[in-house]
């Protein structure tokens, strides 16, 4: 079973898609991580993120593998290294590349032959998984967004005024939806879910409600011998 959840950053995906794959023990892939791990080996290699060749030459050799909980580039840890605004902001701008995506998506699918997954991203139950059984997309409004970002950065012990998160966000929302290559937008038959007044366990009950099986519908008919009396 593969289900997608999308939407745009600070939508609340990422948490609610991990503790919807533990809450139903399937795995999670975080597809923003491959996306964040290419931007940082570009910055390693001390390539601009226009270079389209050099960027695509970085992302072709780079080496990204999932370690339970953590995350691989060409060896090294990067799990924290990838949530950095150097890294997020160079991220939109190499994901816009048709060569750096055509890499990255062939991954995920070789990640979902492998069996069941709750993944995340912004163009999963588009364009990666359009045969997922359960499709996903969550958004917020753009200020409690902001404020959602603005308190993983302080998690991340980095501190950034409101305003600058704000256009931050702007900037990269408007990268996402507006790339020729897979934008950012609800696959036509994803259920969307705002989650601006819920809270994470909320949002998180209201998708295991869709996915959870029915209940058996009774069966009125007699069984073959029998007849009602
Ligand atoms: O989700 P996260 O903020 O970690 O993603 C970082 C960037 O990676 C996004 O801004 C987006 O440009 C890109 N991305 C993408 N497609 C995905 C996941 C992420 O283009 N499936």
């Amino acid at each position: 079973m593969i289900i997608t959840i999308d939407g745009p950053a600070g939508s609340g995906k990422s948490t609610v898609a991990r503790l919807l794959a533990s809450r139903l023990r399937l795995r999670f892939l975080d597809t923003g991580a491959m996306y964040r791990a290419v931007a940082l080996a570009v910055l390693r290699a001390g390539v601009d993120e226009t270079d389209v060749p050099g960027v695509t030459t970085v992302a072709r050799s780079a080496c990204i593998e999932f370690h339970d909980h953590l995350l691989l580039l060409n060896g090294d840890d990067v799990t924290d290294a990838i949530r950095t605004p150097a890294v997020t902001a160079v991220s939109s701008v190499i994901a816009a590349l048709p060569e750096v995506r055509a890499r990255l998506v062939e991954l995920q699918k070789e990640i979902g032959r492998q069996g069941s997954l709750v993944t995340e991203g912004r163009d999963q139950g588009t364009v990666v998984f359009p045969q997922a059984e359960y499709k996903f997309y969550l958004t917020a409004s753009t200020e409690t967004r902001a404020r959602r970002r603005q308190r993983d950065l302080q998690d991340q012990g980095e501190s950034m005024e409101l305003p600058e998160v704000r256009a931050q966000l702007a900037r990269r929302d408007h990268r996402d939806q507006n790339r020729e290559h897979a934008p950012l937008r609800p696959a036509d038959d994803a259920v969307l879910v705002d989650t601006s007044d819920l809270t994470i366990q909320q949002v998180v009950d209201s998708l295991v409600a869709r996915i959870s099986p029915k209940p058996a519908r009774e069966c009125h008919k007699a069984p073959p011998g029998q007849s009602k009396s």
